[in-house]
């Protein structure tokens, strides 16, 4: 159960619309609003109104969770994936294959990366918002270096664009452990693996949105010609996925039916060819 939390915080993994700061501190004002004038209209009895004051609170609370305090979070919740994941050993021929082909890519575009293999079947990568990106054994089994280039330049689109920050800002405000330290007073920001693994059962239910997913994909595209790489390794790798069907298994959405592989497949062959 754990592992399947954690992973569902994968790459796949959309949110509606709240990719960025603004638009989260936007709607948890106007929350924040409404919770006030819900507390004048309130009833006379003074627990009551406290409950309306500890509510307030809350939500102001949650509008104000720093970057910072987001990445400490991320940076738990990735050191909790590995503990719990199978993270393979530095010798191991699955790491060794990946530090080749990631070994130019751990200061790219500004971002601090890093990259590690999780020993499962399953075919999957995802990223967080402090920089960590995992991929798959299953997923390695089924790429060429090229076409596992294009899948590592997507994840880190998800980066580069704060996607996986969205994505943790929706999570964390909606869990235990957010409420926790805020009731501690929020400095330290240290979670327990409860908290942590509640959060990953809400990265679960999370997806990334279309337009994130095409954002990342034309990332990917952009790092495949920035570095030289195949620019049809893209299109490949995406008929690889298209291939599995519904027959995936954990296979993290983002890659796999949102949106649709194979239209995604036909979008970085257009693009790779100079159309648009
Ligand atoms: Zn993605």
């Amino acid at each position: 159960m754990k592992q399947l939390s954690y992973i569902a915080m994968a790459c796949a993994l959309v949110l509606t619309g709240c990719a960025t700061t603004d638009g989260g501190g936007a709607s948890g004002l106007s929350a924040v609003s409404s919770a006030l004038s819900s507390t004048s209209a309130g009833g006379s009895g003074a627990s009551k109104t406290e409950n309306k004051v500890g509510a307030v609170l809350d939500v102001f609370k949650a509008v104000t969770v720093s970057d910072e305090e987001l990445k400490s979070v991320a940076l738990q919740y990735r050191a909790y994936g590995d503990r719990t994941e199978k993270l393979a050993p530095a010798n191991n021929k699955y790491s060794q294959r990946l530090a080749r082909l990631t070994r130019k890519h751990v200061n790219e575009d500004g971002l601090k990366l890093n990259f590690k293999v999780y020993l499962s079947k399953q075919v999957n990568a995802n990223a967080t918002a402090d920089g960590s990106i995992r991929v798959y054994a299953g997923l390695m089994d089924m790429m060429n270096d090229q076409e596992l280039l294009g899948v590592i330049g997507h994840e880190i689109g998800h980066v580069k664009h704060a996607h996986t920050m969205g994505a943790m800002r929706t999570a964390y405000m909606a869990s235990a452990g957010r409420k926790a330290v805020a009731a501690s007073g929020g400095a330290a920001a240290k979670l327990a693996d409860s908290d942590l693994g509640e959060l990953g059962e809400k990265l679960l239910n999370s997806q990334f949105s279309q337009s994130q997913e095409t954002e990342s994909d034309d990332y990917g595209l952009a790092f495949m010609q920035k570095h030289k790489y195949n620019v049809k390794a893209m299109e490949g790798a995406f008929r690889k996925l298209a291939s599995l069907g519904g027959k995936q298994g954990g296979m993290d959405q983002m890659l796999s039916s949102h949106p649709d592989p194979g239209a995604r497949a036909d979008r970085m062959r257009d693009k790779a060819a100079g159309g648009k």
